[in-house]
């Protein structure tokens, strides 16, 4: 992920690693400021969970156990030791794969938390997603 100061990175390999991202299969989507990014962020681990083969262990518990502690924290269940446990499951599973979708899964969560952690305390903090009922994504972070 990278954000709206981020926009004139040059499209490639070397440039986006160095900004601590990275080019993926070149597919981009862009959201605005009135997204919810852990309920985006949850979309992509459920998107991850369900394409995992399941042939790796790490892969098939990593990103099954991701999409459950998203799922918790969008849902206002959330706490901040979930915040350390998805920390620490990325590090665990991150590269473990035969491939490299439990890497893609680890990382878009760690790059989400770093980014956006404010997000993921209101959440935890209102016990809810602070995006609901709320006009075009008018939200006060504490
Ligand atoms: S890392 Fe790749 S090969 Fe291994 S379970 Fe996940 S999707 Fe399958």
């Amino acid at each position: 992920m990278v954000t709206a100061d981020q926009l004139d990175l040059t499209m490639d390999f070397d440039s986006l690693k160095k900004a601590g991202t990275g080019l993926g299969s070149a597919g981009m989507i862009v959201v605005d400021d009135a997204t919810c990014m852990v309920a985006k962020t949850l979309h992509f681990s459920n998107f991850f969970k369900n394409e995992s083969c399941g042939q790796c262990p790490p892969c098939r518990m990593g990103t099954n156990n991701l999409a459950i502690l998203m799922t918790k924290i969008e849902s206002g269940q959330g706490t901040q030791k979930d915040l350390d446990s998805m920390l620490q499951l990325c590090g665990f599973v991150k590269g473990t794969g035969y491939c490299t979708l439990v890497t893609g899964a680890s990382v878009l969560v760690q790059s989400s938390l770093k980014l956006f952690r404010h997000e993921y305390e209101d959440h935890i903090r209102l016990q809810r997603c602070p995006y609901q009922d709320t006009p075009a994504g008018i939200v006060t972070h504490s």
